[in-house]
């Protein structure tokens, strides 16, 4: 009996491993199709300053809509566009497209506005990413300060010497660097030591309970006064309540985005939701 509930085992076992690499091929092709078909788009999530209520940009945060599956979020597909060779010429698309959207706001009248671009690590590996970076600035005449790449620290292991070229060389552009959910990481201080960093976004299980966890809030407190010693500008991300944002606008936390202020808006819809939802370059509500 033993024997035959084994070898039972080592058939479901089996089975699995064939499904596994059967949905591996199937999204694989899936995505090879989604780059082809330009199923990809963009929604913009609005960054304020937190003080003023001033629109300061926006985070570009992909979304791919699949002919049959609807709306899939970044969580679902980036791990594998990124252990494929889609995702340089997606993460191109993502700048590129990025600059195009700010220009055209630009034309409608909100000039100067700051765009947030994520990268993995193969984007940011990637040599000729300082020279598309020029050329598309050249390209939409943008100012190279209205542009920040938002790394993770996951995105930072790996040849110190190189990223640190890398990042220098795209400073050079005038382009800012954040770090993306900061704290969550093993080393993070040790990044601030050695990288040149401009901006920091302290990560959402940060900010989600500073209404009620004193730990929390002493901890964003450290946080924001250690990156101002650093002169290194701060952005909270997942702000959902109003608590929230006053806590960081009292704790001198310059800018802030989050469902509370603004969910992430479809590329679509944006000059609409700009329209209802600024008044004299303040966002409402
Ligand atoms: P992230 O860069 O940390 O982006 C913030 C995520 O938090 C977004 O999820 C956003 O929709 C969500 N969010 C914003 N405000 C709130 C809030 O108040 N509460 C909560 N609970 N969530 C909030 P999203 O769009 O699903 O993106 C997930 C991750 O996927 C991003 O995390 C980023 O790491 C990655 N990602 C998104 N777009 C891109 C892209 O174009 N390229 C690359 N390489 N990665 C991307
Ligand atoms: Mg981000
Ligand atoms: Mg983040
Ligand atoms: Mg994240």
């Amino acid at each position: 009996k033993a024997k035959a509930s084994g070898r039972n085992q080592f058939r479901l076992f089996d089975e699995d491993m064939a499904t596994e690499a059967h949905q591996k091929l199937a999204m694989e092709s899936e995505l090879r199709r989604a780059v082809q078909e330009q199923e990809f788009c963009l929604f913009l999530q609005p960054q304020i300053q937190l003080k003023t209520r001033k629109l300061a940009g926006f985070e570009a945060l992909i979304r791919w809509r699949h002919p049959e599956k609807g709306m899939v979020f970044p969580d679902q597909f980036i791990p594998q566009l990124e252990n494929s060779e889609h995702i340089v010429p997606v993460g191109y698309w993502t700048i590129e497209h990025s600059m195009e959207i700010i220009k055209a706001l630009e034309h409608e009248g909100y000039p100067g506005l700051k765009i947030a671009v994520n990268l993995t690590s193969h984007q940011f590996d990637d040599k000729k990413l300082p020279k598309f970076i020029s050329d598309c600035l050249a390209k939409y005449e943008l100012k190279a300060e209205q542009i920040e790449l938002e790394l993770t620290e996951n995105t930072l292991i790996g040849d110190m010497s190189e990223v640190m070229s890398q990042m220098q060389e795209l400073r050079d552009l005038g382009v800012s660097i954040a770090i993306d959910d900061f704290g969550t990481g093993y080393s993070s201080l040790e990044y601030l030591r050695r990288l040149p960093v401009d901006i920091l976004k302290i990560d959402r299980s940060f900010v989600m309970e500073l209404d009620t966890d004193e730990t929390d809030r002493q901890l964003v407190e450290t946080i924001i006064a250690m990156a101002s010693n650093l002169r290194i500008h701060v952005v909270a991300e997942g702000i959902e309540k109003h608590e929230h944002i006053e806590f960081l606008a009292e704790n001198n936390c310059e800018f802030g985005q989050g469902y509370y202020i603004c969910r992430p808006v479809d590329e679509q819809k944006l000059l609409i939701s700009l329209n209802q939802q600024l008044v004299n370059g303040r966002w409402l509500g």
